[in-house]
């Protein structure tokens, strides 16, 4: 029998999985506003990653051209400065792969860079709605900001025409998949991006 390494057992994850979210994302289309050049997602954030995942991000930022890289390097130095000054709970931060509104290493994004867009079912059943609605994006058009809740009709007339849906894409919820285990998946320790870049020699390559 064949016996593939991690990578392309990773790779072969994220093909089942970008299915099933290219599903998902079509069926709730009514209510998805992304587009290209919209970043609003990658610029508020703490990214958490696996080492898989990272390690994977990183195979692409190694093909990346020698501006772009030096880009992304000024990038982490603003962020490194702007961390040693926090002192509030929860740091968040612009990632440092998006360059000018774009993903440097699209390809190669990580989980929950893939998941975000979309209405999350938490596993105690409490639901998560996309930060961007706050901006007119996904879901706004049903979600009331003075209720806190999603609201399907107003004045008796509905507000859409598909159902808005809920699904358990958490990123601790995908890490533990079926699809995962049945791949052998090693994931390895979750950290945010920049904990795990800075542990990195990635400013070397
Ligand atoms: S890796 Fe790419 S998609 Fe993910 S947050 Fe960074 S810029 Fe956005």
């Amino acid at each position: 029998m064949v016996e593939f390494d991690l990578n392309k057992r990773y790779e072969m994850f994220l093909f089942q999985f970008g299915k099933e979210l290219e599903r998902m994302f079509n069926d709730q289309k009514e209510f998805i506003m992304c587009k290209e050049g919209c970043s609003h997602c990658c610029e508020k954030g703490e990214y958490p990653f696996s080492k898989l995942e990272f390690d994977y991000l990183v195979e692409a930022f190694k093909t990346l051209d020698k501006d772009t890289k030096l880009k992304i390097f000024e990038n982490i130095a603003r962020i490194n400065e702007e961390k040693s000054k926090f002192t509030g709970e929860q740091f968040m931060y612009d990632c440092p792969f998006l360059i000018d509104h774009r993903c440097s290493v699209y390809e190669h994004r990580g989980i929950i860079c893939r998941t975000f867009g979309l209405l999350v079912e938490h596993e105690d059943e409490h639901l998560t709605m996309p930060f961007c609605q706050e901006f007119g994006l996904n879901y706004s058009k049903v979600y009331d900001n003075d209720s806190r809740q999603i609201v399907i009709e107003k004045d008796g007339k509905p507000l859409c025409e598909t159902e808005p849906k809920a699904y358990r894409i958490s990123r601790e919820h995908v890490l533990k998949l079926s699809l995962a285990k049945n791949l052998n998946i090693e994931w390895g320790e979750s950290k945010t991006l920049i904990d795990y870049i800075n542990e990195s020699d990635l400013v070397n390559m």
